[in-house]
């Protein structure tokens, strides 16, 4: 999606570590109209897929979740959460995710009443890296027995494994921005619509 990449060339700044900043449009401040182009396209792409769900991982992805949602005109989103409840053990899904962000492993719930047998799930994150976040929500999905319908990224980072992960699990991965490569010395993002329009 070109709006995106314009973007993130012109407003994202990439770090040491292959970590790309975007705070200033995607994960901190939210460009709103950014986000109803986003979730207008995957609406889009989605066309005639019945979704009775949207699930997301907090904090970043709940924004993106909520527009998506409506664009695709899908009554409820759920956020898994980070934090555990000690008094609810026994009524939530749960799974251990790794964060490539804070590089540690945490738990993530959500309550079980909230995913249920074949409903149909879109997952939404803003970003595809490793694909830690993305197994966990479909690990959760998996014990519900939810059906995935398409995992849905804002900025998926190709050089990493997270695409291959999920596509050979047979998942559909409808990212918006794909990078080939980032370069921490110049600041310089490819695309893998750049390669492809060369
Ligand atoms: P993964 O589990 O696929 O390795 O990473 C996904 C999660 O890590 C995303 O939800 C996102 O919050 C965070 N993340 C991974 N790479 C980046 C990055 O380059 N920049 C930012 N801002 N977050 C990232």
């Amino acid at each position: 999606m070109r709006e995106l990449e314009e973007r993130m060339r012109h407003d994202g700044a990439v770090r040491p570590g292959n970590v790309l900043k975007v705070d200033s449009f995607l994960n901190h401040g939210c460009d709103m109209q950014l986000y109803q182009h986003m979730a207008d396209e995957w609406a889009r792409r989605l066309a005639g897929e019945k979704v009775d769900k949207v699930l997301t991982i907090e904090t970043s992805g709940i924004g993106l979740a909520c527009v998506t949602a409506l664009a695709l005109g899908c009554p409820t989103v759920v956020f898994a959460r980070k934090k555990e409840s000690q008094n609810l053990q026994g009524s939530q899904w749960r799974t251990s995710v790794h964060s490539y962000t804070h590089n540690r492993d945490y738990t993530v719930v959500v309550e079980k009443k909230l995913l249920n047998p074949n409903e149909r799930i879109v997952i939404v994150d803003d970003f595809l890296a490793n694909g830690s976040a993305a197994e966990g929500l479909l690990d959760l999905c998996k014990q519900a027995h939810a059906e995935v319908v398409a995992m849905c990224f804002a900025i998926e980072k190709s050089f990493q494994p997270g695409r291959n992960i999920l596509c050979e699990q047979g998942i559909r991965v409808e990212s918006l921005a794909r990078i080939s490569s980032m370069d921490a010395t110049t600041g310089e993002i490819t695309f893998i619509s750049d390669e492809s329009e060369a």
